[in-house]
């Protein structure tokens, strides 16, 4: 085996050992986390500082601790505009500590925008 080689396995090795580990840590924060792949982990959105979700109760209690309200709410929001059953999956929305929404009550937001889309899409079927 020349030098060129062994080099070449060894980088190899690097970029498998870092690729392993960025997986194995992603793995662990999800698992910590409970977040779904794909799910962004911290809200960036603008509602973070919309006060229509300051008067929702505070709740840190799991499994919505710490979840962001307002994504909770878009989430309720756009089941209730499509007619979907509703179904609240805490592990879909991002965290947030942010702005209004900081420790406000996920759940909550989510029922609250679920029956504004309701709302919605029953006033485009009556017209
Ligand atoms: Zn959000």
């Amino acid at each position: 085996m020349n030098r060129v080689s062994v080099f070449v396995m060894q980088g190899d090795f690097h970029a498998k050992q870092l690729i392993y580990s960025i997986l194995v840590t992603t793995w662990i924060l999800q698992r910590v986390l409970r977040t779904a792949p794909g799910v962004p982990m911290i809200c960036k959105k603008a509602h973070r500082h919309d006060p229509f979700f300051e008067p929702l109760p505070e709740d840190q209690s799991d499994p919505a601790r710490h979840r962001c309200a307002g994504c909770a709410y878009e989430a309720g929001y756009n089941q209730g505009k499509r007619g979907e059953r509703r179904i609240f999956s805490p592990e879909n929305l991002p965290f947030s500590q942010a702005g209004y929404v900081r420790h406000r009550a996920a759940e909550e937001a989510f029922e609250l925008g679920y029956s504004a889309g309701e709302q919605e899409r029953l006033q485009k079927e009556s017209v």
